[in-house]
């Protein structure tokens, strides 16, 4: 029989990381012939036509265009744009052995308390960016089926942190490239002259959001030093031919203000961006001019700063690639940093900041690491966060560029690539997924068509119980379903419930037996709710659209 698989994940047409991830992972998987697959795929709508394309069963979570009804309920909350209000639904329809996830904790942890958790393996690959991981994270990974460590950094954090309360699988799955999308230009000199009019330019180039844990300020200090630098050694010719080159996103609610920084450390005239035309594709790399400009070869107004909902194919991204000399990854901290990889594939050495992931990428690949003036403990994340040493990046683009020659930099190209098609392939990511969903036993799970009772129609609670004898109670006798006291869910509730006072939403409210009640009785309903469609999934077909929306394959 072959293993079905489900992801929950954003829409594998899509070009976002995560996008693309799951298309990489989930072709190589249909294609293999070993899996069922199916996907539940977000920010696609159920009249996409694109859906039609997929070769495996697909799920949209966005209602149809025209369906005011379903975009009110699916704006009522937050996580429904990670899947919540249909996960459910579609696992039942789809019935798999495994469900996998490899977004951010935050995306996926509803997932944890799914009243169909006994008929699937849960399997999630966190993206550990730092140390030490949050308490109530630690509980949910320690309650999954299997964790897929990220990189061999999340393996050590996450075992350090649970011990052998963790079931880890043994290999990293890392994330990967495709040598023949992302590779280097024979003609690096004749692309620099289409793009900027010049040849020898020396380009330092980043591709990063723009947010806040993405250092662009201290990035354009740091180079600034470096131009310093530069004209103070008499390296005029250098300083004349240096430019820094930021592939970034502009205006960001929450982010960097571009030309004011610009503006103050003298880098107007020193730092090239993206620019995408909305409406004929044309990019074009220039100085900041503003958010909108006209495009130069429609002629529209339609050039903007690329954006998840702008956003530019991967042959675009080889391209602006190939315009840099240099690479730099510069953030407090990095899940992974995939930028650093297609880098690298492209042929360009690189820098990153020496901590977390980044670390072991510059290890894997020979990249320089930057060293950290000073760790910091993030009050948002209550994780350790890294700032790097703006004189030490200074100096590391001032010894790169002072001593680079074409030879140098053949050399050095021609072995960044080779180790990275050799470390960080998709290929290479799939055979470790391969290998983990071999090595899932599906038999311990209860079959789905199981007749055995989800609840025991209990209802009584008997009294004197203490606090965590009452909820282990509710959820052992009462719901049925003795790993949901071990959910970061519930044991949150327990720390609640224990302390008597929570504060959120702007108060500090008491809080006693009545909430902790409300609160469990959703499990409980949920779960009643859910029963009838596990033993009769087609039910769903005539009731849901989004079920049905992909049309049968011959
Ligand atoms: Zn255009």
């Amino acid at each position: 029989m072959k293993k079905k698989v489900f992801l929950c994940n954003e829409a594998s047409f899509l070009t976002s990381g995560y996008g693309i991830h799951g298309k990489e992972l989930l072709t190589r998987m249909h294609n293999s012939g070993k899996y069922e697959v199916a996907e539940l795929g977000c920010y696609a709508a159920a009249d996409d036509p694109r859906i039609q394309e997929i070769p495996w069963k697909f799920y949209p979570n966005l209602p149809r265009k025209d369906n005011a009804k379903g975009f009110a309920d699916y704006r009522a909350n937050p996580l429904n744009q990670y899947g919540l209000w249909r996960f459910n639904k579609c696992v039942a329809h789809f019935q798999p052995h495994i469900v996998f996830d490899v977004r951010d904790y935050w995306m996926y942890s509803y997932q944890e308390t799914s009243p169909f958790r006994k008929y699937f393996n849960w399997v999630i690959m966190p993206t550990v960016d730092s140390s030490p991981q949050q308490t109530e994270w630690l509980y949910t990974f320690c309650n999954a089926d299997l964790v897929v460590p990220y990189t061999k950094w999340a393996q050590y954090v996450l075992k350090s942190a649970c011990g052998d309360k963790i079931n880890m699988f043994e290999q990293p799955a890392l994330a990967g490239i495709n040598p023949n999308e992302y590779y280097p230009f024979g003609d690096k000199e004749d692309h620099k002259e289409r793009v900027f009019g010049k040849r020898n330019l020396l380009i330092t180039g980043l591709v990063l959001r723009n947010q806040r844990r993405k250092l662009i300020a201290d990035m354009l200090l740091a180079y600034k030093k470096y131009l310093n630098g530069l004209l103070i050694s008499g390296q005029n010719d250098l300083y004349e031919r240096s430019y820094l080159y930021l592939h970034t996103t502009y205006p960001e609610e929450s982010g960097w203000n571009l030309p004011s920084l610009l503006l103050e450390f003298g880098m107007m005239d020193k730092t090239y961006f993206t620019y995408s035309c909305k409406k004929c594709q044309n990019i074009i790399s220039s100085k900041f001019q503003n958010s909108v400009v006209r495009c130069p070869k429609c002629n529209d107004l339609a050039c903007s700063f690329p954006n998840p909902s702008n956003s530019i194919t991967t042959d675009k991204l080889n391209e602006i690639y190939n315009l840099f000399d240099f690479y730099v990854q510069y953030a407090i901290c990095e899940g992974f940093g995939f930028p650093q990889i297609e880098a690298a594939s492209c042929g360009i050495p690189f820098a990153s900041v020496n901590y977390s992931a980044m670390t072991e990428i510059c290890e894997n690949l020979g990249g320089i690491k930057i060293p950290v003036k000073r760790m910091f403990r993030e009050m948002e994340t209550n994780a350790d966060r890294a700032y790097p040493d703006i004189d030490g990046t200074a100096k590391i683009l001032y010894d790169y560029f002072t001593k680079l020659t074409p030879e140098s930099f053949k050399a050095q190209s021609e072995q960044v690539r080779s180790k990275c098609i050799k470390e960080y392939t998709w290929d290479k990511v799939y055979e470790i997924w391969d290998k983990c969903f071999d090595s899932i036993d599906i038999t311990t799970k209860k079959p789905w068509n199981s007749s055995e009772q989800d609840t025991t129609g209990n209802e009584a609670v008997p009294k004197n119980l203490s606090r965590y004898e009452f909820i282990k109670y509710v959820c052992d006798v009462i719901i049925n379903e003795p790993n949901l006291f071990y959910s970061a869910h519930v044991q949150n509730l327990l720390k609640d419930f224990h302390s008597g006072l929570v504060a959120k939403n702007g108060t500090i409210t008491g809080y006693g037996q009545k909430e902790v009640i409300e609160i469990l009785e959703l499990h409980l309903s949920s779960k009643v709710a859910n029963r009838d469609l596990r033993l009769n999934p087609l039910l769903l077909e005539e009731k849901e659209d989004y079920i049905t929306c992909q049309k049968p394959k011959e």
